[in-house]
């Protein structure tokens, strides 16, 4: 038995087939387009997903077998398979599901990117075999999927789950949700590079400007982490300001919810142990309990792959 995974970005669409072992055995992409209506847009991921399913390459790979088709949006849909919205699709009360299976009838589902990378993870990743876990990807924007016992849990409507919009700071940044001091705003990577060039124009002699050629527009997440690996002051200084927001983040999250594991994702990620290991003795200083065990915080496993092996997971 295969089940389909279609990993929906803004610039292209990744379709993969995961065997029982959760390896993705073929894959395929096309590009997104958004200047075609819906109707047709559906109908190019579902060629896709005949496409890929050839028979004459491997006879595993025929409709007959497939058992299910998922696809992860960088979006919002409900329980019923309607994409509430997805703006780089410009999809708004988009019945994919209903579409999606006039073309190919096999059982369908949808969820958002960062709840399908959770369940990757938890079914082949690093917080596989945990019985709950909630992963955050600290990227462009933050996202974040919590699993309980197997199972995506969206909250009851379906519109749950969402870190990055929890308040964070009284009268802070504006965020692009309208609210003030979210999340979002302080611990993703656009926040940190925020910070940076902040920090770079107040200290022109800072190593982060040079590493940078002394161009703030290229200054990224991976050039505050070289600045302080190197002992830059000033990078210091905020790498410990963005630790201290992520850490009282994760801490309420522990609080609120004490999952069994905490999955870091994204490309503030690729930091690797210099973040772990900062995370990890912060976070107690903001826990109600911390003379009990804590969950654990990893990084994430699996990359890229993770949009399609989780989609392929829906059910
Ligand atoms: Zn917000």
């Amino acid at each position: 038995m295969i089940r389909i995974g279609l990993d929906i970005g803004g610039t292209g669409i990744k379709v993969g087939a995961v065997n029982e072992q959760n390896r993705i055995v073929a894959e395929t992409s096309i590009p997104t387009r958004t200047d075609i209506p819906f109707g047709e847009q559906v109908d190019r991921m579902a060629e896709c997903v005949r496409e890929l399913l050839n028979p004459e390459t491997d006879p595993e790979l025929s409709m007959d077998r497939v058992v299910s088709i998922g696809a992860g949006i960088p979006g919002l849909a409900n329980h019923d398979g309607v994409v509430i919205n997805c703006t780089n699709l410009g999809w708004h009360y988009t019945p994919l599901r209903e579409e999606f299976r006039k073309r190919i009838g096999k059982p369908f589902f949808v969820d958002n990117d960062a709840n399908v990378a959770a369940l990757a993870e938890s079914v082949a990743g690093v917080s596989a075999g945990s019985s709950s876990s909630v992963f955050v990807t600290l990227g462009t924007g933050i996202g974040s999927g919590i699993i309980i016992n197997g199972r995506i849990w969206k909250g009851f409507h379906g519109i749950g789950g969402e870190l990055g919009h929890m308040i964070l700071e009284l009268d802070g940044v504006p965020c692009t949700c309208g609210n003030r001091g979210c999340v979002e705003r302080y611990c993703s990577a656009t926040a940190l590079i925020r910070m940076a060039r902040e920090q770079a124009a107040a200290h022109p002699d800072s190593l982060i400007f040079s590493l940078a050629g002394g161009d703030p527009m290229k200054i990224s997440a991976k050039t505050v982490f070289d600045a302080k690996r190197e002992g830059d002051p000033v990078a210091e200084k905020l790498f410990r300001r963005y630790v201290s927001y992520l850490s009282q983040m994760l801490a309420s999250l522990v609080n609120f919810l004490d999952p069994e594991i905490i999955v870091l994702g994204g490309g503030v990620s690729k930091a690797g142990n210099l973040l772990l290991d900062a995370v990890r003795s912060e976070i107690p200083r903001y826990v109600l309990y911390n003379d009990q065990p804590l969950p654990r915080v990893e990084i994430a496993a699996l990359g890229a792959e993770a949009g399609i092996i989780g989609a392929a997971m829906l059910s």
